[in-house]
């Protein structure tokens, strides 16, 4: 997932509390190395003040734009704007990315305070009709201005910004939607902290031995240590985190147990209690489509979709509609298969949604003689950390140096210098990939700083990649199972996006949600590639390359359960649009409206949605993806097609690298995203290498 630096566009507030600006971290000159942030300096109490203070600077610099004399200019008003709210920028990434990484009860509290004022602010600049009657004199005269192809783009997604924030409405119309926006900032933060609670406060705790039966030696050590730490020493403990919720899930005998945690995970903020979710998100909803009304949408999704690269819904439910039939008909004979493993166990219940990964295995070890727990000796964190970096060096010349003389805001961080094959520095990467219970579920790319060079004034990129991998434990290293390691590329390619890109502008580098997913997802195929596989998966103990035997089997089992896969992820695809396809806001109750939408589309009862409404973050939490989620696999068309390129070629071929970097990665948003396509392409994408690859032809 890529969680988006926020917008540029946010600002002003009173807040309460003020501490004098050279005592405070965040105001002053950062002076590690690269500019990076002074971690060992910045505390808690320095937040609201440098909030406060980033938004005043901005909100006297767009002042002073509105209220000038001179004529608008590109530079006068468009690239003044841009850079109007640099500290608050850097107050804000800083703060956002410890929400997701490092969070603590106090942070909670600013964020739910912050969050309308900066919701208040940023509707104060969009709403400003002076500034707004500059922007659209540079918009509507762009063509004669002479500017350059990114600073085109800056004008119109600039006027689009402001359009789409309601900068037209009426003063009434003004506030109402002023009264959302502040709404809507704070119901997904709440959403998000319920999840966090929610997932720290289950616990499978089991006391006989026994009750451990099927599963590997590393999950049970890795849930002795859980139990120590929770106190309950000489005990097992098992949580609905991934790394101990799926060994559970694939190995244990203990069927009752494996129905117990399973349910602890689908059932997550929907108890009917205090950590609930269901209210807010109705309520999320519900704003959402009155927000569209009150911009000219029928729906929320019709607003989002506007500006992804699949333009309408009926676009993208046509694109699912392509792929459930196949992917759904494929589900049910995988389903039939394990129903005939359990028959041939000798028992006779019915497959439910909790034997699912549990039978995959055992099938799969039938017919492929391949388990997850055979390969994860090959995929210890460092190598596969390594192995990533090695792919960006084959690929763009490009190299990683960690450094230990940076601040981090926890000790498990690691930090790197990314450098050109020159040595000319490009940027910084944080790793940060194990489960904390400060932690935010799954794994992202975000950071503190993003690369621009207005006015000739060059900033380099300082990205971060989180994620929730296994812990080392016992005596062994951290060693990955195969989803966490296609996971680690993934989240490195969005790195890489932010790293290599070359755009002057902030707002001329983000991209369509659609087409964001394309540089992390084609990582993905070169991390199961065999050639380059036998590069970085070596085993842990002897170093020995993963035998050509074992990625025999992982290639010929690579459509293995992928109707699974495909049809839980297009579920919640169904789900998210059906949310944001409401044309009123509606009082449904919100297990009833899943139950319908997912009954709709013929979702067989042994598999759950990838995402229940409850803890569908992606939607519900920082809402990136509302009416968005489909974006994977509308990416997996560009990133499968984009890969033929290299197949067509040779794996590390340079040439169509360059290519890659030059227009996909350098050019940012500067352009329209399949523009940008067919650049690299020579044409638009075809999708008959996605069905390939999902067996889905
Ligand atoms: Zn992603």
């Amino acid at each position: 997932m890529r969680r988006p630096f926020l917008s540029l566009i946010i600002v002003l507030a009173f807040l309460s509390s003020c501490s004098p600006r050279n005592t405070n971290p965040l105001l002053g000159e950062f002076t590690a190395p690269f500019g990076a942030p002074p971690f060992d300096k910045i505390r808690t109490e320095h937040y609201l003040p440098a909030f406060q203070e980033g938004m005043k600077q901005q909100r006297d610099a767009i002042a002073a734009i509105a209220a000038s004399t001179e004529a608008p200019t590109f530079t006068n008003t468009l690239e003044t704007i841009e850079a109007s709210g640099k500290l608050l920028s850097r107050v804000n990434n800083i703060f956002q990315s410890m929400m997701s990484a490092n969070t603590s009860d106090e942070l909670q509290r600013i964020a739910k305070e912050v969050a309308p004022v900066l919701s208040a602010h940023a509707d104060e600049i969009l709403f400003n009709e002076k500034l707004f009657a500059r922007i659209k004199t540079i918009y509507d005269g762009r063509d004669a201005l002479g500017l350059s192809q990114e600073q085109k783009r800056l004008a119109e997604k600039t006027y689009r910004d402001f359009v789409r924030g309601g900068a037209n409405l009426n003063a009434v119309d003004k506030a109402k939607l002023a009264e959302i926006n502040k709404e809507l900032s704070v119901l997904g933060l709440q959403f998000e902290e319920n999840l966090l609670k929610e997932v720290s406060r289950f616990e499978l705790v089991i006391d006989n031995k026994d009750d451990l039966a099927g599963l590997p030696e590393a999950a049970v050590t890795a849930a002795a240590e859980e139990a120590q730490q929770r106190g309950y020493a000489g005990k097992w403990v098992f949580t609905v985190r991934k790394p101990s919720l799926v060994p559970f899930l694939q190995y244990s005998e203990r069927r009752d147990l494996r129905e117990k945690i399973y349910k602890a995970y689908i059932n997550r903020c929907d108890h009917g209690d205090d950590l609930d979710n269901k209210n807010i998100v109705l309520r999320i909803a519900n704003l959402r489509v009155e927000r569209a009304r009150l911009l000219g949408y029928k729906t929320h999704a019709d607003f989002g979709l506007e500006e992804h690269m699949a333009k309408n819904p009926a676009a993208v439910y046509e694109f699912l509609g392509k792929l459930w039939k196949p992917a759904l008909a494929r589900a049910g004979r995988e389903a039939a298969s394990f129903q005939d493993m359990i028959k041939k166990e000798g028992n006779n219940f019915k497959l439910e949604s909790w034997d699912w990964w549990y039978y995959a295995e055992k099938v799969r070890k039938a017919q492929y003689d391949l388990d997850d727990e055979m390969l994860r000796p090959y995929f210890e964190l460092e190598n596969v950390r390594a192995g990533a970096f090695l792919l960006a060096t084959k690929l763009y010349g490009i190299t990683f140096t960690e450094r230990t003389d940076i601040p981090k805001y926890h000790p498990e961080v690691r930090v790197y210098e990314v450098k050109e094959a020159d040595g000319k520095h490009i940027g910084l990467l944080y790793t940060d990939y194990h489960p904390r219970d400060n932690k935010q579920g799954g794994a992202w790319c975000g950071g503190f700083r993003e690369e621009s060079k207005i006015a000739g004034k060059i900033e380099t990129p300082i990205i971060t990649n989180c994620g929730n991998f296994t812990r080392p434990a016992g005596d062994a290293p951290s060693l990955l199972n195969f989803d966490e390691v296609t996971t680690l590329f993934h989240e490195f390619g969005h790195a890489l996006h932010g790293l290599l890109v070359e755009t002057v502008y902030i707002t001329t580098q983000g991209v369509a949600t659609d087409f964001v997913e394309l540089p992390s997802q084609i990582m993905e195929n070169w991390a199961t590639d065999p050639e380059f596989m036998k590069m970085y998966a070596k085993h842990y103990q002897t170093g020995e390359a993963i035998p050509d035997e074992l990625i025999a089997k992982i290639k010929s089992s690579s459509t293995f359960n992928q109707g699974f896969a495909t049809a839980e992820y297009l579920a919640a695809s169904y789900l998210d649009m059906d949310w944001h396809s409401l044309t009123e806001p509606a009082q449904v109750d919100v297990n009833a409206f899943e139950t319908q939408s997912l009954g709709r589309i013929g979702l067989i009862p042994e598999i759950v949605s990838r995402y229940r409404s409850t803890y569908f973050a992606h939607i519900f939490g920082d809402g990136g993806y509302a009416a968005g989620y489909y974006s994977y696999i509308w990416a997996e068309v560009l990133d499968a097609d984009a890969f033929q390129a290299f197949r067509e070629t040779s794996l590390f071929d340079r040439k169509t690298a360059q290519a890659f970097r030059t227009n996909i990665l350098a050019a940012g948003g500067s352009e329209e995203e399949m523009a940008l396509y067919v650049k690299f392409r020579g044409r638009e994408p075809k999708i008959e290498p996605l069905l390939e690859r999902r067996g889905l032809d």
